[in-house]
């Protein structure tokens, strides 16, 4: 057994309590200069965030999900287009795609990666779509809607595949704006650039969400767009004040989707330590690796390609029996998660888009078989110890039931 000890999925108390002297003087401060909206400790917290992802610009909004459509809109989607993702990514993804007008449209991924399959991106490009020689556009054949933009989700805190993947948006003439709401500090080396590039700073654009268990994390709902695009920036920060580019002076409708002052404040004194701690996730997870290793044919742990610093937003496996091996952990006080069990075309929400069972057989296999882990800086050696033994257990005594 696992001698009692308690594996919340997640810690949000811990940091908190750890540093909340200086999230009190925060709330001090925004309290003294009545600056809830706006102001000093937005632009502070700004510049420190692009800084932290090598862009020029970021702009705080009040969520990932209006990240991701500021970002996708001020990039230049229009209504009518075709923004191709992938199915197994939670739903804000597709909302914001939907949301800024356009129609969604799912390629599948990789199964060891999870993330975007650039090899299914460029068939569906090239089986199902064509360039129409009079405007030098490409048209998806079964809409006849112009595809304008790919969006890869760098999920679990893993990031795509971006080589191929701008290759192909290249070749097309795509925009292409990252979802990095999982992906904070996660790194990628491009062969084709010779260089590690950081999330967020390779599309046109690129959306994070500050919510509360992100890597990076509010106390509240927040979110960023990074560009080092000046005109893509300058819309998204119209889009989130209501389209004003002044006071009262709106060059077009947008939103109210600003970054809430004290948040902004928080966030800057997080990023303080996002770097330590997306270190200690990483040993976290090499812990995890090691731990588990003995099991590797009953359970699939999660794969880092050679070109990948993941920051293990989550520490995904994989198991046949992963419904039986829940309930175990459940049992032993041991909480998971499951990211997501319901791939996004088989959603009640998209009905309308006309998907069935078998459409994208790799995300519809592995939404059966993935397990969230505990996973966060504080995790202790001796929870991670405890997690892994009750697995091996569960593992071992349901042979062949698991494997
Ligand atoms: C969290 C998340 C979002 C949305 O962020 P919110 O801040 O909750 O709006 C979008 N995409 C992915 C992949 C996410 O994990």
């Amino acid at each position: 057994m696992n001698n009692g000890i308690h594996v919340p999925f997640l810690d949000l108390v811990t940091p908190h309590r750890q540093y909340e002297e200086d999230f009190v003087a925060i709330f001090r401060t925004a309290l003294n200069r009545a600056g809830f909206i706006g102001g000093p400790m937005v632009s502070d917290f700004e510049r420190a965030f692009a800084q932290f992802c090598g862009t020029q610009h970021c702009i705080g909004v009040a969520n990932g999900t209006d990240a991701l459509r500021f970002a996708l809109i001020a990039a230049g989607v229009r209504t009518g287009d075709v923004v191709v993702t992938v199915p197994n990514t939670f739903i804000a993804t597709t909302e914001a795609i939907s949301q800024a007008g356009a129609l969604p449209k799912f390629v599948d991924v990789d199964e060891r990666t999870y993330n975007m399959d650039p090899q299914k991106l460029r068939q569906y490009f090239e089986q199902e779509c064509r360039v129409d020689p009079s405007d030098g556009r490409l048209y998806d054949r079964g809409t006849r809607r112009p595809v304008s933009a790919i969006v890869p989700v760098h999920l679990y805190g893993q990031m795509a595949d971006m080589d191929p993947i701008l290759e192909q948006a290249e070749k097309y003439r795509l925009l292409v704006i990252e979802d990095a709401c999982q992906a904070h500090g996660a790194e990628y080396y491009s062969k084709k650039e010779g260089k590690w590039r950081t999330a967020g700073s390779i599309g046109v654009a690129a959306a994070f969400s500050f919510y509360p268990g992100k890597n990076l994390g509010a106390c509240g709902e927040a979110g960023a767009v990074t560009t080092n695009n000046s005109a893509c920036a300058e819309t998204v920060s119209m889009l989130r004040d209501h389209g004003q580019s002044k006071k009262y002076y709106h060059r077009l409708e947008g939103y109210n989707g600003r970054l809430d002052a004290i948040q902004a404040g928080i966030l800057n004194a997080k990023l303080a330590h996002l770097r330590i701690w997306n270190e200690q996730r990483r040993l976290n997870a090499k812990r995890y690796l090691d731990l588990l290793a003995p099991l590797a044919d009953g359970l699939g742990l999660p794969f880092e390609p050679s070109w990948s610093r993941a920051v293990y937003h989550l520490f995904v496996v994989r198991s046949r029996n992963r419904d039986l091996l829940r309930e175990q952990l459940e049992a032993a006080q041991i909480g998971t998660g499951i990211h997501y069990p319901i791939p996004l075309h088989l959603q009640e929400a998209y009905l309308h888009l006309g998907h069935k069972h078998g459409d994208f057989p790799v995300a519809e296999k592995v939404s059966a078989e993935i397990l969230s882990l505990p996973m966060y800086p504080q995790l202790t050696e001796e929870q991670q110890q405890a997690v892994a033994s009750r697995i091996m257990e569960c593992v071992n005594s349901s042979v062949p039931a698991i494997r």
